[in-house]
């Protein structure tokens, strides 16, 4: 019997990514052929994420799509995984009746038999309920599943743990991923050995939710540090770099490791979401803005030249206009290389969910159009600096006869571009870029 096709939607974060590369994996490994998107497929897998209200709007929308084509007979099943079914999936199997298995954020493992199943009774009717697998989030996947990889082949996304006990009070994903997991050191370079057997790796990302805290669960002490120094002896990529810390659990042992790993990009991802005392404490983010300041202070004069992204919430219960020009002069005054500025969501089964003085939506626009428009300037005036200076740049793609690309300053799909223009140049490969010209947010040149 011919085995169905397999299409693919992964919405939310690279850590989200990884697990459907991991559920894919196991599906490839058993012979069957995966799609990028829903058309033409049999089976469509929706890996979900459900962070916040826009999240999940717009996994609702492509279920719904697909429930369509379903409908219309162009699928025959749908599989819908991740933070979605995690969070809310009694509610989904009556609204979405089209949907025919879910599958929980760690129930990844499950995904063979799933399909099997599906393949075996194409035919809704014969089946009465969706199949069902959602159990606690205790799991993480280990370098012993193969994954298959949904980014371009010179850089992937390593996730080191899973889970999070920081309980910040916005946050929902600590009830949609459990408790903190770190992977054992070993799996993670079984791992990365395995991928860079198969591609030549330019970029590797090391995500978690918090990938300071790694360790402190199965080593009972910070292990972050010692871990990159393993990973950068492996010699497995150009560039390593470190996604989504936490300024509260940063140690000197840390920075002294990113400025001494030639291949560790001197660019750190340190989501901050405030600057004001009264509201990091209701956040619940273990940290003041003295010591967030001591941090920054500490990172700069320590790795020279080191490009410092963070992200901020504005519109949180009970922001006075005093508390967001604090942060609006926060950031006026340490003009980070990159930031990211996202609307308080208001969350089911969060603390702040309770708070009072909820903020208009129409308020927290204004707010976020106020962050984004400073940091515009603040990144322009940045981006000034390189006019003239050469980076060396990871040559990502060709449109028309520019190359585009990204310095080690840019993490992948959320900061800025180089624009590069040269003759045949290697996709995945490093080129020296003299900087010709600068935006706002992004670069251009020409290879030396
Ligand atoms: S650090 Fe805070 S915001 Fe980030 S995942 Fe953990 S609880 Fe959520």
């Amino acid at each position: 019997m011919k085995k169905p096709t397999i299409g693919i939607i992964s919405l939310g974060c690279p850590r989200n990514m990884v697990d459907s590369e991991v559920m894919l994996g196991i599906l490839k490994k058993d012979g069957y052929c995966i799609m990028d998107g829903l058309e033409n497929c049999d089976i469509a897998l929706i890996n979900t994420c459900a962070f916040i209200e826009e999240a999940k709007e717009e996994a609702i929308d492509i279920i719904l799509k697909a429930a369509q084509l379903k409908n219309e007979g162009r699928i025959k099943s749908i599989i819908v995984a991740g933070c979605l079914p995690q969070r809310y999936s009694d509610t989904l199997k009556k609204q979405i009746p089209e949907v025919d298995a879910f599958l929980g954020v760690c129930d990844f493992d499950k995904i063979k038999e799933t399909v099997l199943f599906l393949s075996r009774h194409q035919l809704r009717q014969k089946q009465n309920h969706p199949i069902y697998f959602v159990t606690p989030p205790t799991k993480i996947y280990s370098h012993k599943l193969k994954r298959y990889l949904l980014t371009p082949n010179f850089y992937t996304y390593i996730k080191i743990a899973e889970g999070c006990n920081n309980n910040c009070s916005y946050c929902a994903i600590y009830k949609i991923r459990g408790k903190y997991r770190s992977r054992p050191m070993e799996s993670i370079i079984m791992e990365i050995k395995a991928i860079g057997a198969m591609a030549h790796l330019s970029e590797l990302n090391i995500i978690a939710q918090d990938t300071t805290s790694y360790g402190r669960d199965i080593y009972k002490k910070y292990k972050l540090a010692e871990l990159l120094k393993k990973i950068a002896a492996l010699d497995k990529a150009h560039w390593i770099r470190l996604l989504y810390t936490h300024p509260g659990h940063f140690t000197d042992e840390l920075i002294e490791t990113i400025r001494s790993e030639k291949s560790i990009c001197k660019y750190i991802d340190l989501p901050m979401q405030h600057a004001n005392n009264r509201i990091l404490k209701m956040m619940n983010r273990n940290t003041t803005k003295g010591e967030i300041i001591k941090l920054i202070q500490k990172i700069k004069s320590r790795i020279p030249g080191v490009a410092l992204r963070t992200s901020v919430i504005v519109g949180f219960p009970g922001e006075t206009d005093k508390e967001f020009k604090e942060l609006l002069d926060f950031i006026k005054d340490t003009k980070f290389e990159r930031l990211g500025a996202f609307v308080y969501s208001r969350e089911e089964h969060t603390k702040a969910y309770d708070f009072k003085k909820q903020i208009p939506e129409r308020i927290k626009r204004q707010r976020l159009d106020e962050v984004m428009k400073l940091q515009q300037d603040v990144s322009a005036k940045i981006n000034k600096r390189w006019m003239g200076k050469t980076l060396e740049v990871l040559i990502e793609e060709k449109e028309n006869d520019v190359y585009t690309g990204r310095s080690q300053y840019d993490a992948p799909e959320v900061d800025g571009t180089v624009f590069v223009k040269g003759k045949n140049l290697k996709i995945g490969g490093f080129k020296k870029v003299k900087i010709t010209d600068t935006l706002e947010y992004d670069l251009a040149g020409e290879v030396l």
